[in-house]
């Protein structure tokens, strides 16, 4: 039991959680004039799952990597873009024009299979007509939702999820898992299956059993502008979405308090009173606002509030199940040997419980020589729990011989490319879109204030995005600063 904080201090307003969402609420009071709040977090570094590290070769993301090049629907990702120095300008729609250096450069992707490295995802080669016929009946469907509309004119599936539809024929695919809607459209390629799983994976941190018919389409559907046409291009940075964590951080870094965990939340008269653990200092710390902002993790929440445990009951929190993930940052002195289609910025492995890697320094000009590579490793089994605790015992020897035994079968003398791992292992890593999770009651509830405390984090989508952690932070942001008399014009998408 830790000791009470022996004095507090007074802030109108404090932040807790500097992850996008907490970085993003910051920004929102800045934009607003508002410079009375404090930013705590518990890390040393602030960008939770986005941040970044950097080394004598590059900088290297330790988990969120890329964002879709926004529309100019996307309103709050496009003006953090601009300001970010990330577009060169509008075209005569108003639609962006992104800088050629943060768009992905080619090649983007390619696969190992049979032996070998090919460009893309979905190796067509030796593909039966009914293979081919089931890939296009499924893009067939996603270009249906793309075109679909609802009697308001919304989109079913846009970036971020708020803007989108709410009509029954949506909200019914959250009440099937994704496997069970492809089942139901005969959609039984083994090919086909495993594509969309890997997106699953790589999107969610789940499989085509666990995730809704919501959560599938919506990966495929929210990316294109309209039917038939190209899934919009990606930006990146060599750090990842660290590059905008910078950004965002210079924006209220005098305001930020790193190595100060919040160890409880208490609506009181007057206020709310938050006590925290200063980690420098080995010592209780305490602050009393007037209104807070909570940008963790749902499931944090109900530990650190004990009236909103109390008042919203344990299933409540128990709704938000994160999948962990072990992110790696692998050092090379050269390139190691390989067979087939060049290396990509992203390459994965198609027989792997992995994801394979990302190469930092893609962007630069330099594809021979020393570079960093990001190795991603879900743990995407039924069980949250021991899902957890297989990664959480795995020791560093263990998990380096699960990532160099995954590297060897494509690239064979791996081992002797490789100077050093640095390991990163995230026990919250993305809230899964399980069935009835996105469109149920939980998750509507877990928006709404409670005495005081307004709510920000991407477990409030029921997926874990950047524009859904961006939204939150803008919308108890907006929440705040409207309660304060502040309210301006709403920056949201
Ligand atoms: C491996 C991986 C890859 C990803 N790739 C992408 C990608 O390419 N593109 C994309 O858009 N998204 C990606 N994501 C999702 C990414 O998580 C989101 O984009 C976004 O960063 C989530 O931000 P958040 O603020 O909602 O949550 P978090 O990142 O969870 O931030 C919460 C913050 O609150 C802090 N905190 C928690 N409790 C306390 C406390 N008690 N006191 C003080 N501080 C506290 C945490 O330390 C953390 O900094 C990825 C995620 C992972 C794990």
């Amino acid at each position: 039991m830790l000791p009470p904080p022996d004095s507090y201090e007074s802030v109108p307003v404090l932040i807790v959680g500097a992850g996008i969402a907490g970085l993003s609420a910051a920004w929102r009071m800045e934009g607003a004039g508002f410079r009375d709040y404090v930013l705590l977090e518990m890390e040393n570094e602030v960008g939770g799952t986005s941040r970044s590290g950097a080394n004598a070769i590059s900088p290297f993301p330790w988990g969120a990597h890329y964002v879709p090049a926004p529309t100019r629907e996307v309103k709050a990702l496009v003006r953090l873009l601009d300001e970010a120095g990330v577009m060169e300008g509008y075209d005569a729609k108003g639609e962006p024009i992104f800088a050629e250096q943060h768009l992905i450069h080619a090649p983007e992707e390619r696969i190992f299979e049979k032996g070998q490295w090919w460009e893309g995802l979905y190796l067509h080669l030796g593909e039966s007509p009914e293979e081919k016929r089931q890939y296009k009946t499924f893009f067939d469907e996603v270009d249906r939702w793309t075109r679909w509309r609802d009697r308001q004119g919304r989109r079913a599936f846009t970036l971020p999820r708020f803007r989108g539809s709410d009509a029954p024929e949506v909200r019914a695919l959250d009440r099937l898992s994704f496997a069970q809607w492809l089942d139901e459209r005969g959609l039984t390629s083994e090919r086909l299956r495993w594509f969309l799983d890997y997106a699953c994976r790589d999107d969610f941190g789940g499989r085509l059993e666990t995730v809704s018919a919501w959560a599938g389409l919506f990966y495929y559907a929210s990316r294109k502008e309209g039917p038939g046409e190209e899934s919009r291009p990606l930006l990146t940075w060599p750090e990842g979405n660290g590059f905008l964590v910078n950004h965002l951080k210079g924006c209220c870094a005098d305001r930020v308090r790193t190595g100060m965990a919040a160890t409880r939340i208490s609506p009181v008269e007057g206020g709310i009173e938050v006590a925290a653990w200063d980690a420098r200092q080995g010592r209780a710390v305490g602050w009393r606002a007037r209104k807070v902002v909570f940008a963790g993790p749902v499931a944090m929440a109900g530990r650190l509030i004990p009236q909103l445990a109390q008042a919203r009951g344990k299933t409540h929190f128990q709704a938000f199940q994160a999948s962990p993930w072990m992110v790696a940052n692998l050092t090379l002195k050269a390139r190691p040997r390989e067979t087939g289609f060049p290396v990509a910025w992203d390459n994965v492995i198609r027989d792997s419980s992995g994801l394979g890697y990302v190469v930092a320094t893609h962007q630069t000009p330099h594809d021979r020589g020393p570079t960093v590579w990001t190795y991603y490793h879900p743990f995407t089994g039924e069980s949250i729990r021991s899902e957890w605790i297989r990664m959480l015992t795995l020791d560093p020897a263990a998990c380096r011989d699960l990532i160099l035994g995954d590297l060897r079968r494509v690239h064979p003398d791996i081992d002797a490319c490789v100077t050093r791992i640095d390991i990163m292992r995230w026990a919250h890593a993305m809230v899964r879109p399980r069935v009835g999770l996105l469109w149920g009651p939980e998750l509507e509830l877990a928006r709404q204030p409670f005495m005081g405390i307004h709510f920000a984090h991407s477990d409030l989508s029921g997926f874990a995005l950047f524009e859904e952690a961006q939204d939150h932070g803008l919308r108890a942001a907006e929440e705040v600063l409207g309660a304060l008399g502040l309210s301006g014009n709403s920056w949201r998408s």
